[in-house]
């Protein structure tokens, strides 16, 4: 089971334009693979820097140190996010395992000739349509 916090390396990557040469801007990515943050515009041009409109000079299409703080702090925000949402995560994680061992009592107790009936009852769905419809892989006795 995952239980490790995904999102523990973040890192700038480019976009590429239509020449596919030089980027036209940047955008962060998170080791958890399920975020990217907003682009950032490339601008050739120094007076075209302006970080409060998320735009960057770059000549030559790497950033300088500073630049590339400024695009990861997008992935800061997204991982201190992350942290704060861990025990929803944890939470789910749990219930997901809860599910499972739930599903393999009832093959168990179906293998040793419970009936569909009784493991309804015992969920508390008092049907054995409904027991079998949520945990059955066969047909019903
Ligand atoms: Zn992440």
């Amino acid at each position: 089971m995952e239980t490790a916090f995904e999102c523990d390396h973040g890192w700038v990557v480019g976009i590429v334009g239509d020449d596919a040469r030089e980027p036209v801007g940047w955008r962060a990515r998170c080791s958890c693979g399920r975020w990217s943050g907003q682009p950032w515009r490339r601008s050739a041009h120094p007076l075209g820097h302006d970080p409060a409109e998320r735009r960057l000079h770059s000549r030559s299409g790497w950033l300088d140190p500073t630049a590339t703080r400024l695009v990861l702090q997008d992935w800061e925000c997204h991982q201190l996010e992350m942290r704060e949402l861990m025990p929803v995560r944890l939470a789910l994680q749990d219930s997901e395992s809860a599910r499972q061992r739930l599903v393999e009592a009832v093959r168990f107790v179906r293998a040793t000739g419970a009936s569909w009936e009784s493991i309804g009852q015992a969920l508390g769905t008092g049907s054995a349509e409904l027991a079998q419809r949520w945990y059955g892989t066969g047909t019903a006795v």
